[in-house]
């Protein structure tokens, strides 16, 4: 048989990866299977899943209950359309499920199979929820920069690094990114805010969306007033409010979404990855009452968005055990809990290593920078970054996480499953101060 990492160069091209390394090198590691907090690879190494792979596999890997779900469904019905009149129960009962966890007047569920497509979705509905209510003109998306949002067409666009833009220019047009409030202060962001809602003009611009942490710009954690600022801010503008909760959503920042950490509810939420745990491709947007009624009244004719697989009955029984394995497990407190516990590891770390700069976890999603000074907070240089090679130590020493290195940032980034206890936590700490101690 032919060698996997051969076939795997010829035939699989990878996302959000380099073409050339790819050739190259060949793939680091092939999964083979996961446990719990664990994944293993085809040469028997074990790891710690210290990112539940993409910010996703939220109850851990290997839960017979979610593949006897899928398998129930399969054999009733595998998969049915959702379009016009046709429904099925799978996806009415998680539209109720999601209505029901969400806040207060969020209540109807559009479905998609991801992140991107929800974001798109997201952008759609709130530029036709002001055409049908006579104002075309409000088409604007200001988002924030280093937030990141997807990368289909709209989606790319709202994401606010710049390197996503790069393989294919802008496809769609009237996007603004405003300045990020981590670093900066609540009043300042909102000052800038403001003034860029200001030089746009109020009237053009649609929404405000924004992910509660920014989690692939750098676990961007924002001052606890801040989105309760915004909220006032597009309130007073008359600007929707949309919380991409794609990464927030179902525990990881201890609470069910990540808004709640402010009790600020927004316009339209939008989820995906912890929905399923990553066990099969879901997302969704849920939008307010008021946004429900302005559409059920206003909207004429066929509304021209729909996929394929939106309200998909598999995928659909897969997030319904999800949630129950969710709630029966407390997994939100648990979060809450563990990220305590994280933080309290980081923070002993720093005060060991100079390297260590600011450290940060909101439920379980946190980050490590490393700085060259701590005390100025002094970055190192581009070619010197050592968030890179830490990962590279932590592969060797068993856990996997993920580097953010763009711009002047040099971050690691953690979202382990929610199910982890004290004593992985511990582990995990452990292995990544002796990461960082190898590579300083
Ligand atoms: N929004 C956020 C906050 C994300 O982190 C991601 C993916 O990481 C997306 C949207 C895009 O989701 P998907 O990759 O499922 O399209």
């Amino acid at each position: 048989m032919e060698n996997l990492i051969d076939l795997d160069k010829m035939h699989f091209i990878h996302p959000t990866s380099s073409i050339k390394q790819q050739q190259e090198e060949g793939s680091k590691i092939i999964f083979e299977k996961g446990d719990g907090i664990y994944l293993t690879d085809k040469n028997e190494n074990v790891y710690i899943d210290a990112m539940s792979s993409l910010w996703n596999v939220n109850i851990g890997h290997g839960r017979k209950k979610l593949a006897e779900a899928a398998a129930e469904q399969m054999e009733k019905l595998a998969f049915s359309s959702a379009f016009s009149t046709f429904s099925h129960e799978p996806a009415i009962k998680l539209a109720k499920k999601i209505a029901t966890i969400t806040p207060t007047g969020l209540n109807a569920v559009f479905f998609t199979s991801g992140g991107s497509e929800s974001n798109d979705s997201a952008v759609k509905l709130v530029r036709h929820y002001w055409k049908i209510q006579g104002q075309p003109n409000r088409r604007k998306i200001i988002s924030l920069k280093r937030g990141y949002h997807g990368v289909a067409a709209a989606s790319t666009s709202v994401t606010g690094i710049p390197e996503f833009w790069g393989m294919a220019g802008h496809l769609m047009t009237d996007f603004v990114h405003a300045d990020t409030p981590y670093g900066k202060g609540t009043e300042k962001a909102i000052t800038s805010l403001r003034h860029v809602i200001e030089e746009e003009g109020p009237e053009t611009i649609a929404a405000f969306m924004a992910e509660p942490v920014q989690g692939a710009g750098g676990v961007l954690i924002p001052p606890d007033d801040y989105f309760k600022e915004v909220r006032e801010l597009c309130n007073e503008y008359g600007i929707l409010l949309v919380a991409d909760e794609v990464i927030t959503g179902f525990g990881r920042t201890g609470r069910m979404f990540g808004m709640e950490n402010w009790g600020v509810i927004p316009d339209m939420m939008t989820f995906a990855k912890g929905v399923t745990s990553g066990y099969i491709p879901l997302g969704g947007v849920v939008v307010s009452d008021a946004i429900h009624d302005v559409l059920k009244e206003k909207s004429e004719g066929t509304l021209f968005h729909g996929f394929t697989y939106s309200g998909h009955p598999t995928a659909a029984a897969v997030a319904l055990k999800n949630i129950e394995i969710i709630e029966q497990e407390k997994l939100v407190e648990n979060s809450r809990k563990m990220g305590e516990q994280l933080v309290k590891g980081f923070q002993k770390m720093k005060q060991q290593l100079d390297i260590v700069g600011d450290v940060r976890t909101i439920g379980l999603l946190g980050a490590v920078e490393l700085v060259q000074d701590p005390k100025t907070n002094k970055r190192f240089s581009s070619d010197m970054k050592v968030a890179p090679k830490v990962i590279d130590a932590l592969h060797e020493r068993g856990v996997i996480c993920r580097a953010v290195t763009y711009e002047s940032t040099d971050i690691i980034c953690f979202a382990p499953p929610l199910i982890m206890e004290q004593s992985q936590i511990d582990t995990l700490v452990d292995k990544l101060h002796d990461a960082i101690l190898f590579v300083q």
